[in-house]
């Protein structure tokens, strides 16, 4: 067995021991062996955290920095996460459970291009903006300039730690703020080692700041935060509603990445492989763990049952398996809670009436039987009002609407708490973008699915929460926006906006 690896938190440029003294484990899901061991935070540690990152901040050590400075520290540290591939994509799928095949191409190659272009963007975007004198009523000068929000908090989900990490800390230092990273409990090795990462590439201390611990207190805790100006969260709806809570008492920034149930619409003209091949990537990428997974496959009730087959079929073929080896197509589940909610969603879609076409099981059995391993799962005769149809469950679990006509797929397609991401397969390119355009979703796909880009925004519409990730609309969320305005006259007597009180007589 590989040797447990240790961690202290980062904060002030320095890994450092834990307030209490305790450590939490880390395991492998697909062994249950345990892996790493990084302290159990507690509240003094995030106040630790926020003082450091506030400190920082004021100093104006990075966020006094002009945009050209920090973007070319941003690219050396893109730079470094290639440079540090293997490292970080064998821990990322050390802990997570996310196959190496994806890790050591997807995982890392996404973060390096989020602080790439981060970096990028602030050199182009413009410094001020000047609005013109004439037509306003007399001669002053106003401009308009961004500037950091201050202290923001990043808390992030198991399934992509460091992916969806770079979606916060990348523009929320582009823009010249400091960050305190809270990632998740059972997965916060990778955004140890980037904290290191950050500060060998020329972040500054205290500017990125990483506490470990359990969400639901100090992570609570973190978010109401007075010293807290912009909180960015991906996770549960339940989470991020509380979280919204938080922020609203302090009229905080918020940006919210929540759950998701994001409806496939296969037209009637679909090719029957595509339509397959688009489908099972939909729901079985990552064992289903993502977020915007395409859960629900709204399909013409004449083409259900050949569809359902050749899925099943292709199912077959899928090797399923230790996440570490370059051939397994579908990895463990992350967790034993994960795995046990997938579980009772099973059971629940049962209760229901609908009819298990496929799956249905934890795997057992060899490998199977040290970690968490779960069936792909097949459910048909689904209608739209049911809990597993409605929920989000977060597993290789797909549940099959059939339809007769266009605008009642449309109709199931938006008739969902969420709207995170959709998808639509066709032949029919004008069709199939007329039904993209009526979906309610942040993100619509045709014929493929999980193209997720740093040059394009993310984020749910309803209750997939608020705000973009990526993109410039994220650096525009880590900034707030300052309008200078400067009265040209030089007397008293001529300055038109103190006689509207008469002070000119
Ligand atoms: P959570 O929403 O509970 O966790 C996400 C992050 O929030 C973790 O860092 C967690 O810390 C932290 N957290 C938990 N409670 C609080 C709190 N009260 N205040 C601040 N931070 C908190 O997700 P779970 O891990 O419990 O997964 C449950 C379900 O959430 C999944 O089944 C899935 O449906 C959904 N989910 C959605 C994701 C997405 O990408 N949108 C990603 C992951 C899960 P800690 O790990 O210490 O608990």
């Amino acid at each position: 067995m590989a040797e447990v690896m240790e961690y202290g938190m980062f904060i002030d440029g320095a890994f450092v021991p834990g307030d209490s003294g305790e450590m939490m484990e880390v395991i492998n899901p697909a062994t249950r062996e345990v892996v790493a061991r990084v302290p159990r935070g507690n509240k003094h540690d995030v106040d630790k955290a926020l003082a450091s990152a506030r400190q920082a901040f004021e100093s104006g050590v990075w966020s006094d920095k002009k945009p050209e400075e920090r973007a070319e520290i941003l690219f050396n540290a893109a730079l470094m996460v290639v440079a540090n591939k293997e490292r970080l994509s064998y821990l990322e799928s050390l802990t997570s459970g996310g196959t190496i095949r994806r890790t050591s191409t997807v995982d890392v190659a996404s973060v390096a291009a989020s602080l790439a272009i981060s970096a990028a963007l602030i050199k182009e975007l413009p410094k001020v903006e000047h609005a013109m004198c004439p037509p306003w009523i007399a001669p002053m000068h106003s401009y308009i300039k961004r500037e950091p929000i201050g202290v923001c908090a990043g808390i992030t989900p198991w399934n992509f730690p460091m992916i969806l990490a770079a979606y916060k800390f990348a523009p929320a230092l582009a823009m010249g703020n400091s960050i305190v990273m809270k990632p998740a409990s059972i997965t916060p090795v990778t955004t140890l080692e980037l904290a290191k990462i950050l500060h060998d590439a020329g972040v500054p201390a205290g500017v990125f700041n990483v506490v470990t611990g359990p969400g639901s207190s100090m992570g609570d805790y973190l978010a109401g935060h007075p010293e807290v100006d912009k909180i960015a969260f991906t996770g549960s709806t339940a989470v991020g509603r509380r979280i919204a809570e938080q922020a609203a008492k302090g009229i905080k920034r918020v940006t919210l990445e929540l759950g998701g149930k994001s409806p496939l619409i296969v037209l009637e003209d679909a090719d029957l492989d595509v339509a397959c091949n688009m489908t099972l990537f939909a729901f079985l990428f990552h064992s289903g763990q993502v977020c915007e997974s395409g859960t629900r496959l709204i399909v013409p009730r004449k083409l259900h049952d050949a569809l359902v087959d050749k899925l099943i079929q292709k199912i077959k073929k899928l090797t399923i398996g230790n996440q570490m080896d370059m051939a397994t197509d579908l990895g463990p589940i992350a967790s034993e809670d994960q795995l046990n909610t997938i579980k009772e969603y099973v059971r629940i879609g049962l209760e229901e009436g609908a009819e298990l076409a496929y799956g249905g099981r934890v795997l057992t059995g060899g490998i199977y039987d040290k970690g968490f391993f779960f069936e792909p799962t097949i459910f048909v005769n689904c209608r739209n009002s049911m809990r597993q149809v409605r929920e989000e469950i977060f597993g290789p679990v797909q549940c099959v609407i059939p339809y007769d006509d266009l605008e009642e797929a449309i109709h199931i397609a938006n008739d969902s708490p969420y709207g995170l991401g959709g998808g639509v397969c066709s032949r029919d390119v004008a069709k199939a973008q007329k039904v993209a355009a009526k979906m309610r979703t942040g993100t619509v796909w045709i014929n493929t699915w999980h193209v997720l880009r740093p040059d394009v925004p993310f984020g749910g519409y309803k209750e997939s929460g608020y705000g973009r990730e990526n993109w410039y609309h994220a650096l525009m969320a880590y900034s707030e926006v300052k309008h200078i305005c400067q009265d040209l006259t030089p007397d008293a007597d001529d300055k038109i906006m103190f006689s509207l009180i008469g002070l000119n007589k």
